[in-house]
């Protein structure tokens, strides 16, 4: 009989682990195996003894040359049969509940054995009996519970043998160990193999996690949970889970361990980082080899010290590459700008080793040398940017004194810089400063630091004053300009007194008793610029009145003994032109202002440039805003030095603010930076509705280029000029009367200031929401110059001729009187609906037309009251011009009673809807309706003349003002405008000259 018996200690499966396809070897633990056993196996068979038919028997058989026990029965024929086999006692495992049972058998076919037998039957019954203990001999039929009906699947006939295998599978065992039985009733059966196995996951390594054999499977659990331990040096923060399955198989892994730091994966195992490498953190990632300029440590390193000389920033990881200090900042040299500012300006080029790092900034340190000794030149010194943290490879330099030699020190910083004192003598240390000494060649203007009082009478006051530097070249002739004015002047009528000396002392004479006077001291280089100013300073007469101090002649002779002759001359010749010119200036104009009650102001403007560093201006007047409150949102227009934004101010428990935001472009120089910020300083001081309001100022920001800015209230409506032209007609006279009133009541206001606007015109006034007409522009930088006529000039000269009075165009003479011929201008502007003041005559035709008394005519449809004092605002002799108060009473008489509104002034459509009504751009005659409406602004209405059908100039002409209205131009000032044209087109021999009064 040939018998085939296969034995798989491991099967071989896939699963997935953690979403990896892993193979797992499934280790079957065989707890019975009957060909194993090699000898009789000392079976129990039951009933014991049958006589002649005798049941299951021991069979040894031979098998390619070996042996081994069968157990075999085929009592055929005989009735009842009931033959049990009955293993030994087989212990379990107390895990293993499901044993696998695997029987290999031959069966014999029933009808091989010829005539048949009806009691033949081809399967046997698999049974099983649990047990705590090995019962011996003792069989108990009824202890045993079937399993299965063991049935082959081929039978074996008389002349070919067919080996059966069948597996059963025996659940829920739970006892110390159980018995199988294999009851034969009436077959011929032949057990060749019983092997009884249970499955197991086996031992493990997975992500790094052990995990122990596990047999498969449990009492009613597909999945067995089994924890994870880490293998050495390896760590996990929540235990790594795997399952076991009854297939023996592991599955659905959960969680890992990773090596500790200093120890990476190889094979299932942590290993310590190689020398020169290192992990710093339980990862699965490998050992790092060493970073640039770090230490090459033992195994097993965490991280790489630096070497000597190199370092890691604080904020460096530790992890990352070890650098050294920047070297010297290379190429330093100093350039000289603004010579009389005292600055200059150090550059330089990057460090040539930067360290490895791109963190550079730099410092400078100014110190002043004499032999070894050195010392800081003190916090007079002002560096722009700053004079710490540079990125850029420059900064600027101010007030330095001349003649002196500086010593400035720029060292290149980096992260590591913190470290430069730990270095040690043997380390790499780069010198990483550079030095500079270099000095400014000028010869610093001198200033006027104090005037002091000497001695005083009733008319007379003796005053001297210091200079500082004091001038070095001895031949080198400094003069001074002193200009004082009585201080309970009006403004309108001040007059002031200027002398030129060239003694720092003076006295003057012919001054009222009691009255305090304010005196101003300017330095004029020689070639007579204006150098520095004193502080406007006050002092006062005494009140008693002693003979012997009324001769001014004695006393100013005794005063000036001392001073050279030119002195004593040149004062004379002032003080005598200051009595012939005193007649002329203050007759009319005084006439004029003491016929008004004289209101006194309360608050003086005061110019910013009086203080020697405008910036102590800009901190006084005007509110330093940070700029995180500040959110810029869209560009609003072009000022002078930059953007203007419109944007939110948001100041921690304020409402939040609509705002204009002004701003300095970057690379201004220091001149533009204080004249951008004077206008701060000016708006600053000024408090009334019709000023613009100033909120702030952004200055102190470190990033200073990017963010000067002067922060105002936000007017909706822009600049008055563009938004009349935008609404041309839309309003009523008294509105714009209204408009007016607002604009005279701020000059009003800065007027009893006694601050002269000097440019006030419609593009300078802003209108909000509420049609309510704001001063603004206070920007023209007004430097009190060497002017012979002591009054203010503007720097640069640049004078808007259009809105300018005529003393101030020709002489310089800005007071509050050419404000308010400017005003008068402003008048026009607003009548006019934003028209332009003269057109498109030119600046100089103007100032011609002027000067033969030509004056602006009535604009369309301006009430004549209205127009009457815009001329009185333009009379030439500016003590007859009304003043800002008399200006808002008149406006706002004509306002309480419309009534006086509806005279409206003569008005010449000729002359006032200029020039081009008359004929086209070339001085021909217009060529189509469409040209005609545009050289009158009023393109709008081409449509309607066109569907009205008229489409030429003559059909134009013969147009009456109901066709006008009727083609649908409704709005009044429209009509007439165009009324006016066509009466003035056909008029073609209109003379084109401005409107004489
Ligand atoms: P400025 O430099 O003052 O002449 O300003 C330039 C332009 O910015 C003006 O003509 C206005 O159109 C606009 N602007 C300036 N300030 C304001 C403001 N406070 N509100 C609204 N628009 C402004």
């Amino acid at each position: 009989m040939d018998i085939f018996i296969g034995i798989k200690p491991f099967l071989f499966s896939y699963v997935l682990i953690n979403g990896i396809l892993v193979t797992l070897q499934t280790k079957e633990e065989v707890i019975l195996d009957m060909k194993a056993a090699g000898g009789e196996l000392g079976w129990l068979t039951w009933p014991l003894d049958q006589g002649e038919k005798t049941g299951w028997e021991v069979v040894q058989r031979t098998l390619n040359g070996s042996q081994f026990y069968t157990y075999s029965v085929c009592n055929i024929g005989e009735r009842e049969q009931d033959n049990w086999l009955r293993t030994t006692f087989i212990q379990r495992r107390p895990a293993a509940s499901r044993v696998h049972v695997e029987i290999q058998f031959i069966v014999r076919d029933c009808n091989s054995f010829g005539g048949g037998s009806v009691t033949c039957k081809e399967t046997f019954n698999l049974f099983t009996s649990e047990s705590d203990a090995d019962v011996g001999t003792t069989f108990r039929k009824g202890q045993f519970k079937k399993v299965a009906t063991i049935a082959p699947d081929e039978i074996t006939s008389k002349n070919e043998l067919r080996i059966n295998k069948e597996m059963r599978v025996v659940e829920n065992l739970s006892r110390k160990g159980f018995y199988l039985a294999f009851q034969d009733i009436g077959a011929c059966v032949a057990i060749l193999s019983v092997r009884v196995y249970y499955k197991t996951c086996p031992a493990t390594v997975k992500n790094l996690a052990l995990f122990p054999e596990t047999v498969a499977g449990g009492e009613n659990q597909g999945l067995r949970e089994v924890n994870g331990v880490c293998v050495d040096n390896a760590i996990s923060e929540d235990l790594p889970r795997i399952h076991c399955t009854v297939d023996g198989e592991w599955a659905v892994l959960v969680g890992q361990c990773q090596c500790k730091p200093g120890y990476e994966e190889v094979e299932d195992m942590c290993q310590e980082c190689q020398p020169g490498f290192f992990k710093a953190e339980a990862s699965g990632d490998k050992c790092k080899q060493c970073p640039a300029n770090s230490q090459k440590l033992k195994s097993g390193a965490l991280y790489c010290p630096c070497m000597d000389g190199f370092y890691r920033a604080p904020n460096d990881p530790p992890t990352g590459p070890c650098s050294g200090l920047p070297s010297a900042p290379k190429d330093l040299v100093a350039t000289t700008t603004q010579l009389s500012a005292g600055k200059l300006v150090l550059s330089w080029s990057p460090p040539e080793d930067t360290g490895g790092r791109t963190d550079i900034t730099y410092s400078v340190e100014c110190q002043r040398c004499e032999g070894n000794m050195c010392q800081p030149c003190g916090e007079k010194i002002r560096y722009e940017p700053a004079s710490v943290g540079l990125t850029d490879t420059k900064v600027s330099v101010s007030e330095l004194d001349a003649h002196l030699n500086y010593t400035f020190i720029v060292e290149a910083h980096s992260g590591v810089s913190v470290f430069a004192s730990q270095a040690t003598p043997r380390s790499h240390k780069p010198p990483s400063t550079s030095a500079l000494t270099t000095s400014l060649h000028y010869t610093e203007a001198p200033k006027v630091t104090s005037i002091r009082l000497v001695d005083r009478t009733p008319t007379s006051l003796s005053l001297t004053w210091d200079v500082f530097p004091r001038p070095r070249v001895q031949s080198r002739t400094i003069r001074y300009e002193v200009t004082y004015r009585k201080k309970d002047d009006n403004f309108d009528m001040t007059t002031y007194v200027v002398l030129l000396l060239e003694k720092n002392s003076v006295q003057i004479g012919e001054l009222s008793p009691g009255t305090a006077y304010l005196f101003r001291v300017q330095v004029l280089n020689s070639d007579g610029s204006p150098g520095g100013s004193s502080m406007e300073e006050q002092f006062e007469t005494s009140s008693e009145l002693h003979l012997t101090q009324n001769n001014t002649a004695v006393i100013f002779g005794a005063a000036v003994g001392g001073a050279a002759m030119l002195l004593i001359v040149v004062v004379v010749l002032f003080l005598r032109k200051r009595k012939r010119n005193s007649h002329s200036r203050q007759g009319p104009e005084d006439n004029y202002f003491s016929s008004s009650e004289q209101l006194k102001p309360l608050k003086t403007y005061v110019d910013p440039h009086t203080y020697e560093d405008p910036n102590i201006a800009v901190l006084k007047f005007a509110t330093e805003i940070h700029p995180s409150h500040i959110t810029k949102q869209k560009v609003i227009g072009a000022g002078e030095f930059g953007e203007v934004y419109r944007g939110i101010l948001k100041v921690p428990g304020r409402k939040e603010v609509a705002v204009a935001i002004k701003t300095l472009k970057p690379g201004y120089t220091e001149k533009q930076r204080q004249d951008f910020l004077s206008e701060a300083s000016i708006m600053g001081q000024f408090s009334h509705q019709n000023i613009i309001r100033l909120e702030g100022v952004v200055t102190k920001c470190k990033d200073f280029f990017k963010h000067a800015m002067i922060v105002t209230e936000y007017m909706e409506n822009g600049a008055l000029d563009r938004y009349l032209k935008d609404h041309d007609g839309e309003f009523s006279s008294s509105q714009l009367v209204g408009m007016l009133r607002g604009i005279a009541a701020g000059m009003k206001y800065l007027s009893d200031m006694s601050y002269v606007h000097r440019d006030l015109a419609a593009r300078n006034i802003l209108v909000n929401n509420s049609l309510e007409c704001k001063v603004s522009d206070f920007g023209l930088s007004r430097v009190l110059e060497d002017n012979p006529e002591g009054t203010y000039t503007t720097s640069g000269g640049k004078i808007p001729i259009r809105w300018t009075a005529p003393e101030a165009i020709a002489y310089r003479k800005f007071t509050s009187a050419s404000d308010v011929w400017s005003f008068g201008i402003v008048m026009w502007e607003v009548m006019a609906f934003g028209e332009r003041p003269y057109w498109d005559m030119s600046n100089h035709e103007v100032m011609k037309a002027i000067n033969e008394a030509f004056r602006l005519p009535a604009p369309m449809d301006c009430p004549s009251a209205v127009y009457q004092l815009m001329l009185q605002c333009w009379l030439q002799d500016r003590s007859k011009r009304p003043r800002f108060g008399d200006i808002v009473s008149l406006l706002d008489k004509l306002l309480r009673s419309p009534e006086s509104l509806k005279t409206i002034a003569d008005f010449d459509p000729r002359v006032s809807i200029r020039l081009p009504s008359t004929s086209g751009s070339d001085g021909s005659p217009f060529r189509s309706v469409s040209e005609w409406l545009e050289s009158i602004k009023m393109s709008q209405y081409s449509e309607n003349f066109t569907c009205a059908g008229i489409v030429t100039m003559e059909q134009v002409l013969q147009m009456k003002n109901e066709d006008i209205k009727n083609i649908g131009v409704r709005l009044p000032g429209h009509l007439k405008r165009i009324a006016y044209s066509i009466l003035g087109l056909k008029d073609q021999t209109s003379t084109l000259s401005v409107f004489a009064v």
